[in-house]
């Protein structure tokens, strides 16, 4: 049976954030690696994507790589540009992003990649590059292996999120969620039942919400509630809100331990095998 690898490459929301005080959990956007045999996968394409293209670039065959957006919110699209795959020649890049959000936004996701918002074209890029476009709330054609479905999120504008089967194991990723509404609360619960592990919108605490409402972002405690009503097995909170530092994070992961087992706060270079 084939080894899931999940690294968080980038667990920060909303902005990438610099300095001493978010070194330790790490201040790139969204973008999770669930390496999986010869195939990867990339949950969003934040400033986390720059690193993973170094990386993934370093081999020596790049093989077939997937990208699926959640929504084309920057914080989750800023890294495209920058994946140096795209200018590999023989590397087979797929991008998937929802039908909805394309047709929400002008030009699709490639517009971030093209002048003017940055000097080179990806249609110019020497790699295979293909964009598929899904419904949310149906499967997300990548690997016949692989079984990822998309499911709907209270968010501005079209997002949604992933359950991704692969290898007997289930990661669910849940970011730019605001919990509240009772059937969408229901329906997230339901398709993230069981789940070996579930990643979590925690930009905020449930004592800021009230002045949140509308930002479409849940918070730690809310993940907690999620994971015992869909008895996920483990759960990485993520999404950072970009003021958060490092020492604010250890002191909400210390208040999550003591109420929950099996939960931490995600960190940059964290590795996981499921
Ligand atoms: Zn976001
Ligand atoms: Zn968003």
């Amino acid at each position: 049976m084939t080894a899931v690898r999940v690294t968080f490459w980038g667990v920060r929301g909303t902005f990438p954030a610099a300095g001493a005080a978010y070194a330790r959990y790490g201040g790139d956007t969204m973008c999770i690696e669930i390496g999986c045999g010869a195939i990867t996968l990339i949950l969003d394409a934040g400033s986390g994507l720059r690193a993973l293209g170094a990386k993934l670039n370093a081999r020596s065959r790049p093989g077939r790589m997937h990208v699926l957006l959640s929504h084309l919110h920057l914080d989750h699209i800023m890294g495209l540009p920058h994946f140096a795959p795209f200018w590999r020649p023989g590397a087979d890049i797929r991008v998937h992003a929802a039908e909805e959000s394309i047709a929400q936004e002008c030009g699709g996701p490639m517009s971030i990649f093209r002048p003017p918002l940055f000097p080179l074209d990806s249609r110019h890029a020497p790699a295979n590059v293909s964009l598929n476009r899904f419904r949310i709330g149906e499967s997300v054609a990548v690997e016949k292996d692989i079984i990822v479905r998309s499911a709907p999120v209270t968010h501005q504008g079209a997002c949604c999120a992933f359950i991704v089967s692969a290898g007997a194991r289930t990661i669910a990723y849940v970011t730019d969620h605001e919990h509240g509404d009772a059937a969408t609360d229901r329906a997230v619960a339901e398709a993230v039942k069981g789940a070996d592990l579930l990643i979590y919108d925690a930009t905020f605490t449930d004592a800021e919400m009230p002045a949140h409402r509308g930002w479409g972002h849940s918070s730690w405690e809310e993940g907690l509630r999620l994971k015992r009503r869909s008895r996920a097995k483990l759960l990485a909170l993520a999404h950072h809100h970009p003021d958060r530092t490092d020492d604010e994070l250890d002191a909400r992961a210390e208040h999550a331990a003591d109420a929950c087992s099996d939960v931490f706060f995600a960190r940059q270079g964290l590795s996981l095998d499921l």
